[in-house]
């Protein structure tokens, strides 16, 4: 049984399609420039070479029917037709307080999606065309919506709710609700099988730390507190975005730079974070390590604050569970940089944590990095949102 993952933007769309008969991957691609000028998809069979089709995609519509004919052709294809694809998973950014699990798309489902619009103005858009480009060129083909929402909608009110008039909440559905979920919920739960923790009680922290990074605190794979807000703006510091600042920055800077609030947020969101403090280095964690080696002292502060803030939502969730099982890393630098573990876990020694550096002197595998004698477990363990979408999907539409 094959699922067809699919991972829409405004202008992209990515894919893979995984045999779930042993979650294989059989072929991945992305398509780019969907309405622009100079659209190109870019195919790559299991086991084979990248392969570039430029075709012009006005549309979604186009470029899934172009992923289409590249899974199907008899040359470089891994399908005979798509008849051998069961389902379509799709990811969606925001499923508003609708949806606290993946579910099978119908009407319903769609409006809900659109509904979520003013919450996720760049992707829930997006997502709803991706959908829509696939029920219109596999008709009756069961899709499925996997949230990156709903992992945290298991977080309790006094946890979700900014300390803002109510009415807000009331009137606009203002409060927190956390973003990365099915990368949480996938590693949280991987480290409770790899880790043979128990599956209703143990308490994990997952730091999902990539361009954009996020940690959260789960029991029992249930999310307690998540780091990112309504946005994905709030919590650590980031590749671009500035993470948690005092709200009267804002009126501040626009005052003083002559900034409208739009401009303000573009700031926050692409011009903060390490490449902010770092002094217009890079967003790129390999450019600011390399700078910081170097001895640029604003990219060495740059990588301090952001370990900082990660050890200090981890010293937080510790707090908000009274305890903590295992610690998981994911993504692309929790997933690459040793150095980076090593200097969070550094803050944790009051916990009991201990790294053992030969164990932790790896990337991108599945394994402890901690030492035996270590209080909390703690594990490099790569996220796979794919295969979590994937899951969810045959759960819902295998037949
Ligand atoms: P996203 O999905 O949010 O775009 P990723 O999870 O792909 O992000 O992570 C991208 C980040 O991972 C980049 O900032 C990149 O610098 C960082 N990264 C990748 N490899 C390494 C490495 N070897 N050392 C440090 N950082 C790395």
């Amino acid at each position: 049984m094959n699922i067809l993952v699919m991972n829409c933007g405004s202008s992209s769309l990515k894919y893979q399609l995984i045999d779930m008969e042993n979650e294989r991957v059989l072929a991945k691609g992305l398509c780019e420039r969907i309405g622009i000028e100079g659209s190109l998809l870019t195919h790559t069979p299991a086991g084979g070479e990248k392969m570039k089709f430029p075709a012009p995609m006005p549309s979604h519509k186009e470029a899934i029917r172009m992923v289409l004919d590249a899974l199907i052709n008899p040359n470089h294809g891994v399908i005979k037709s798509a008849e051998e694809i069961s389902a379509i998973g799709h990811r969606v950014v925001h499923g508003g307080t609708y949806y606290s699990e993946s579910v099978l798309i119908d009407e319903s489902v769609k409006q809900a999606i659109r509904d979520c619009f003013d919450l996720a103005p760049l992707h829930n858009p997006a997502n709803l065309m991706g959908i829509e480009a696939c029920e219109a060129a596999m008709p009756g083909k069961p899709n499925v919506a996997v949230f990156d929402t709903a992992f945290g909608m298991s977080m309790a009110e006094k946890v979700y709710l900014y300390a803002l008039p109510y009415e807000y909440y009331e009137k606009y559905k203002l409060r927190r609700y956390g973003f990365h979920g099915t990368s949480h919920g996938f590693v949280s739960s991987e480290a409770i099988k790899f880790g043979g923790l128990d599956p209703k009680n143990a308490k994990v922290i997952v730091c999902h730390l990539g361009n954009g990074a996020s940690v959260s605190a789960s029991i029992g794979g249930k999310c307690v507190d998540t780091s990112m807000g309504l946005t994905p703006l709030e919590g650590l510091i980031m590749g671009t975005r500035s993470g948690d600042l005092d709200p009267a920055i804002l009126q501040f800077i626009c005052k003083h730079e002559n900034l409208s609030i739009d401009e303000m947020l573009n700031v926050l969101n692409k011009k903060s974070g390490v490449l902010g403090l770092s002094g217009g280095v890079s967003s790129d964690f390999r450019d600011i390590d390399d700078a910081a080696n170097a001895g640029n002292q604003r990219a060495a502060v740059a990588l301090q604050a952001y370990t900082y803030r990660v050890a200090k939502y981890i010293g937080a969730y510790v707090a908000a569970m009274n305890g903590v099982d295992a610690i998981a890393f994911t993504a692309g630098v929790g997933e690459n940089d040793a150095t980076m573990r090593k200097n969070i876990c550094s803050y944790l020694g009051y916990l009991g944590v201990e790294i053992d550096d030969e164990r932790n002197h790896v990337r991108g595998e599945l394994r402890l990095i901690s030492a035996d004698s270590s209080k909390v477990k703690v594990f490099l363990l790569p996220t796979n949102e794919e295969l979590a979408i994937a899951r969810d999907t045959l759960r819902l539409a295998g037949k």
